[in-house]
Protein backbone atom coordinates (compact mmCIF):
# COMPACT_ATOMS: atom_id res chain seq x y z
CA UNK A 1 0.00 0.00 0.00
CA UNK A 2 1.01 3.51 -0.60
CA UNK A 3 1.92 5.28 2.81
CA UNK A 4 -0.49 8.66 3.46
CA UNK A 5 1.49 11.74 3.52
CA UNK A 6 0.73 14.76 4.93
CA UNK A 7 3.37 17.86 3.71
CA UNK A 8 2.87 21.39 5.39
CA UNK A 9 3.94 24.16 2.79
CA UNK A 10 4.41 27.21 5.56
CA UNK A 11 5.22 29.06 2.16
CA UNK A 12 6.55 32.99 2.47
CA UNK A 13 5.88 32.97 6.44
CA UNK A 14 6.98 32.94 10.21
CA UNK A 15 9.19 34.72 12.04
CA UNK A 16 11.81 32.55 14.35
CA UNK A 17 9.70 32.96 17.36
CA UNK A 18 6.42 31.54 15.09
CA UNK A 19 8.12 28.79 14.10
CA UNK A 20 9.54 27.75 16.87
CA UNK A 21 6.07 27.87 18.40
CA UNK A 22 4.92 25.70 15.32
CA UNK A 23 7.50 22.94 15.74
CA UNK A 24 6.78 22.77 19.86
CA UNK A 25 3.17 22.18 18.27
CA UNK A 26 3.24 19.61 16.24
CA UNK A 27 6.78 18.07 18.49
CA UNK A 28 3.79 17.65 21.58
CA UNK A 29 1.05 16.34 18.92
CA UNK A 30 -0.22 12.70 19.45
CA UNK A 31 0.06 11.51 15.83
CA UNK A 32 -0.41 8.10 14.19
CA UNK A 33 3.16 6.38 14.24
CA UNK A 34 5.52 6.96 10.61
CA UNK A 35 4.61 3.51 9.53
CA UNK A 36 0.87 4.82 8.49
CA UNK A 37 1.54 8.52 8.01
CA UNK A 38 4.69 10.34 6.74
CA UNK A 39 5.02 14.19 7.96
CA UNK A 40 7.03 16.31 6.25
CA UNK A 41 6.78 20.19 6.64
CA UNK A 42 8.51 23.12 4.60
CA UNK A 43 9.43 26.09 6.01
CA UNK A 44 11.17 28.90 4.32
CA UNK A 45 15.64 28.46 3.28
CA UNK A 46 16.41 30.23 6.22
CA UNK A 47 14.45 29.05 8.84
CA UNK A 48 15.72 25.22 7.43
CA UNK A 49 18.12 24.29 10.18
CA UNK A 50 16.45 25.64 12.88
CA UNK A 51 13.57 23.59 12.51
CA UNK A 52 15.62 20.22 11.16
CA UNK A 53 17.09 20.96 14.90
CA UNK A 54 14.04 21.29 17.11
CA UNK A 55 11.34 19.02 14.89
CA UNK A 56 10.83 15.90 16.38
CA UNK A 57 12.68 13.08 14.66
CA UNK A 58 9.90 11.14 12.62
CA UNK A 59 8.74 14.30 10.73
CA UNK A 60 10.91 15.64 7.66
CA UNK A 61 11.86 18.23 6.49
CA UNK A 62 11.25 20.12 2.63
CA UNK A 63 12.74 23.00 1.43
CA UNK A 64 10.39 24.72 -1.21
CA UNK A 65 12.61 25.21 -3.95
CA UNK A 66 15.61 24.79 -5.26
CA UNK A 67 18.22 25.74 -8.18
CA UNK A 68 17.71 23.77 -11.29
CA UNK A 69 21.51 21.95 -11.51
CA UNK A 70 24.34 21.96 -9.64
CA UNK A 71 25.47 25.13 -7.56
CA UNK A 72 27.70 27.84 -9.06
CA UNK A 73 27.65 31.50 -9.81
CA UNK A 74 23.45 32.05 -9.73
CA UNK A 75 22.89 34.43 -7.40
CA UNK A 76 19.96 34.61 -4.54
CA UNK A 77 19.49 30.50 -5.31
CA UNK A 78 20.31 27.21 -3.44
CA UNK A 79 21.48 24.16 -4.59
CA UNK A 80 19.99 20.60 -3.92
CA UNK A 81 23.87 20.05 -3.09
CA UNK A 82 23.13 22.65 -0.40
CA UNK A 83 19.87 21.00 0.77
CA UNK A 84 21.62 17.57 1.09
CA UNK A 85 24.88 18.98 3.13
CA UNK A 86 22.62 20.76 5.52
CA UNK A 87 20.64 16.70 5.95
CA UNK A 88 17.62 18.31 4.27
CA UNK A 89 15.91 15.33 2.77
CA UNK A 90 12.75 16.85 0.71
CA UNK A 91 12.18 19.51 -1.65
CA UNK A 92 9.06 20.84 -3.05
CA UNK A 93 9.50 21.74 -6.62
CA UNK A 94 6.99 23.12 -9.65
CA UNK A 95 4.10 25.03 -7.07
CA UNK A 96 2.29 26.85 -9.27
CA UNK A 97 2.98 30.10 -6.93
CA UNK A 98 6.72 29.74 -9.02
CA UNK A 99 5.20 28.47 -12.11
CA UNK A 100 3.07 31.01 -12.70
CA UNK A 101 4.32 33.74 -10.67
CA UNK A 102 8.14 33.00 -11.82
CA UNK A 103 7.47 31.77 -14.79
CA UNK A 104 8.75 28.31 -14.44
CA UNK A 105 7.96 26.34 -17.46
CA UNK A 106 6.80 22.46 -17.10
CA UNK A 107 10.76 21.65 -18.88
CA UNK A 108 12.34 23.69 -16.02
CA UNK A 109 10.37 22.12 -13.43
CA UNK A 110 11.04 18.82 -14.83
CA UNK A 111 14.86 19.65 -15.09
CA UNK A 112 14.63 20.53 -11.30
CA UNK A 113 12.93 17.22 -10.33
CA UNK A 114 15.79 15.22 -12.45
CA UNK A 115 18.65 17.20 -10.90
CA UNK A 116 17.33 17.11 -7.31
CA UNK A 117 16.68 13.47 -7.39
CA UNK A 118 20.05 12.70 -9.08
CA UNK A 119 21.84 14.90 -5.93
CA UNK A 120 19.90 11.96 -3.69
CA UNK A 121 16.84 14.11 -2.07
CA UNK A 122 13.00 13.49 -2.55
CA UNK A 123 10.70 15.61 -4.58
CA UNK A 124 7.13 16.73 -3.83
CA UNK A 125 6.43 17.60 -7.56
CA UNK A 126 3.29 19.73 -7.73
CA UNK A 127 0.92 20.33 -10.85
CA UNK A 128 -2.25 21.80 -11.45
CA UNK A 129 -4.40 23.69 -13.75
CA UNK A 130 -6.12 27.32 -13.52
CA UNK A 131 -9.48 28.06 -13.17
CA UNK A 132 -9.50 29.15 -16.74
CA UNK A 133 -7.70 25.95 -17.59
CA UNK A 134 -10.86 24.20 -15.78
CA UNK A 135 -13.37 26.15 -17.39
CA UNK A 136 -12.14 25.32 -20.87
CA UNK A 137 -11.46 21.44 -20.43
CA UNK A 138 -8.42 21.29 -20.14
CA UNK A 139 -7.84 19.72 -16.71
CA UNK A 140 -6.68 16.78 -18.11
CA UNK A 141 -4.24 17.52 -20.41
CA UNK A 142 -2.84 20.29 -18.19
CA UNK A 143 -1.87 18.13 -15.57
CA UNK A 144 -0.56 15.28 -17.90
CA UNK A 145 1.39 17.57 -19.42
CA UNK A 146 3.02 18.93 -16.56
CA UNK A 147 3.75 15.25 -15.73
CA UNK A 148 5.12 14.23 -18.84
CA UNK A 149 7.34 16.79 -18.66
CA UNK A 150 8.76 15.11 -15.97
CA UNK A 151 8.42 11.74 -16.91
CA UNK A 152 10.44 12.36 -19.75
CA UNK A 153 13.16 12.64 -17.89
CA UNK A 154 12.99 10.62 -15.11
CA UNK A 155 12.65 6.78 -15.05
CA UNK A 156 12.39 6.06 -11.25
CA UNK A 157 9.56 7.38 -9.12
CA UNK A 158 10.73 5.83 -5.83
CA UNK A 159 11.30 9.20 -4.33
CA UNK A 160 8.78 11.53 -5.82
CA UNK A 161 5.13 12.24 -4.83
CA UNK A 162 2.96 13.92 -7.45
CA UNK A 163 0.88 16.90 -5.70
CA UNK A 164 -2.55 17.88 -7.66
CA UNK A 165 -2.75 21.40 -6.65
CA UNK A 166 -5.70 23.13 -8.75
CA UNK A 167 -4.77 26.57 -8.57
CA UNK A 168 -8.29 27.93 -8.15
CA UNK A 169 -8.29 26.23 -5.12
CA UNK A 170 -5.20 27.23 -3.24
CA UNK A 171 -5.27 30.23 -1.03
CA UNK A 172 -9.03 30.51 -1.73
CA UNK A 173 -11.29 28.50 0.34
CA UNK A 174 -12.70 27.05 -2.83
CA UNK A 175 -11.59 23.20 -1.92
CA UNK A 176 -11.85 20.68 -4.47
CA UNK A 177 -14.97 18.50 -4.04
CA UNK A 178 -13.64 15.06 -3.25
CA UNK A 179 -15.32 13.76 -6.76
CA UNK A 180 -13.09 16.66 -8.45
CA UNK A 181 -10.08 15.24 -6.55
CA UNK A 182 -10.81 11.77 -7.32
CA UNK A 183 -11.64 12.43 -11.17
CA UNK A 184 -7.97 14.10 -11.69
CA UNK A 185 -5.91 11.47 -9.03
CA UNK A 186 -7.79 8.75 -11.05
CA UNK A 187 -6.30 10.06 -14.36
CA UNK A 188 -3.17 10.56 -13.29
CA UNK A 189 -2.48 6.99 -11.95
CA UNK A 190 -3.95 5.65 -15.44
CA UNK A 191 -1.63 8.21 -17.21
CA UNK A 192 1.29 6.49 -15.46
CA UNK A 193 -0.04 3.15 -15.81
CA UNK A 194 -0.31 3.72 -19.57
CA UNK A 195 3.06 6.10 -20.12
CA UNK A 196 5.30 4.75 -17.22
CA UNK A 197 4.45 1.41 -15.38
CA UNK A 198 1.96 -0.47 -13.68
CA UNK A 199 3.90 -0.28 -11.21
CA UNK A 200 4.89 3.71 -11.14
CA UNK A 201 1.06 4.04 -11.26
CA UNK A 202 0.51 1.38 -8.42
CA UNK A 203 3.06 2.94 -5.93
CA UNK A 204 3.57 6.41 -6.87
CA UNK A 205 1.35 8.77 -3.84
CA UNK A 206 -0.52 11.18 -5.33
CA UNK A 207 -1.76 13.81 -2.77
CA UNK A 208 -3.88 16.82 -2.80
CA UNK A 209 -3.26 20.54 -2.04
CA UNK A 210 -5.96 23.51 -1.85
CA UNK A 211 -7.54 24.92 0.56
CA UNK A 212 -7.23 21.52 2.88
CA UNK A 213 -8.73 22.03 6.34
CA UNK A 214 -9.23 20.11 9.23
CA UNK A 215 -12.76 19.99 8.41
CA UNK A 216 -12.90 18.74 4.55
CA UNK A 217 -9.40 16.05 5.15
CA UNK A 218 -11.60 13.10 5.80
CA UNK A 219 -13.86 13.55 3.06
CA UNK A 220 -10.78 13.24 0.68
CA UNK A 221 -8.96 11.11 2.42
CA UNK A 222 -11.57 8.46 1.87
CA UNK A 223 -10.98 8.49 -2.03
CA UNK A 224 -9.06 6.19 -3.36
CA UNK A 225 -6.70 7.83 -5.23
CA UNK A 226 -5.96 10.74 -2.85
CA UNK A 227 -2.73 9.36 -0.79
CA UNK A 228 -2.24 12.64 1.66
CA UNK A 229 -2.25 16.08 1.27
CA UNK A 230 -0.09 19.07 0.54
CA UNK A 231 -1.45 21.95 3.17
CA UNK A 232 -0.43 25.81 2.76
CA UNK A 233 -2.37 27.79 5.31
CA UNK A 234 -3.85 25.15 7.77
CA UNK A 235 -0.26 23.88 7.86
CA UNK A 236 0.63 26.99 10.24
CA UNK A 237 -1.82 26.28 12.43
CA UNK A 238 -3.02 23.64 15.41
CA UNK A 239 -5.41 22.37 12.97
CA UNK A 240 -2.34 20.58 10.74
CA UNK A 241 -2.49 17.49 13.59
CA UNK A 242 -6.19 17.20 12.78
CA UNK A 243 -4.73 16.75 9.16
CA UNK A 244 -2.42 14.28 9.72
CA UNK A 245 -4.86 12.60 11.75
CA UNK A 246 -7.34 12.18 8.65
CA UNK A 247 -4.81 9.14 7.38
CA UNK A 248 -6.19 6.96 9.78
P1 LIG B 1 -3.62 26.41 0.88
O1 LIG B 1 -3.78 25.15 1.72
O2 LIG B 1 -3.32 27.62 1.69
O3 LIG B 1 -4.76 26.55 -0.08
O4 LIG B 1 -2.31 26.15 -0.03
C1 LIG B 1 -2.16 24.96 -0.70
C2 LIG B 1 -0.79 24.90 -1.27
O5 LIG B 1 -0.45 25.64 -2.17
C3 LIG B 1 0.15 23.94 -0.69
O6 LIG B 1 1.31 23.85 -1.43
Amino acid sequence: GRKFFVGGNWKCNGTADEVKKIVSTLNEAEVPSEDVVEVVVSPPFVFLPLVKSLLRSDFGVAAQNCWVRKGGAFTGEISSEMLVNLGIPWVILGHSERRLLLGESNEFVADKVAYALSQGLKVIACVGETLEQREAGKTMDVVAAQTKAIADKISDWTNVVLAYEPVWAIGTGKVATPVQAQEVHSFLREWFHTNVSPDVAASVRIIYGGSVTAANCKELAAQPDVDGFLVGGASLKPEFVDIIKSAT
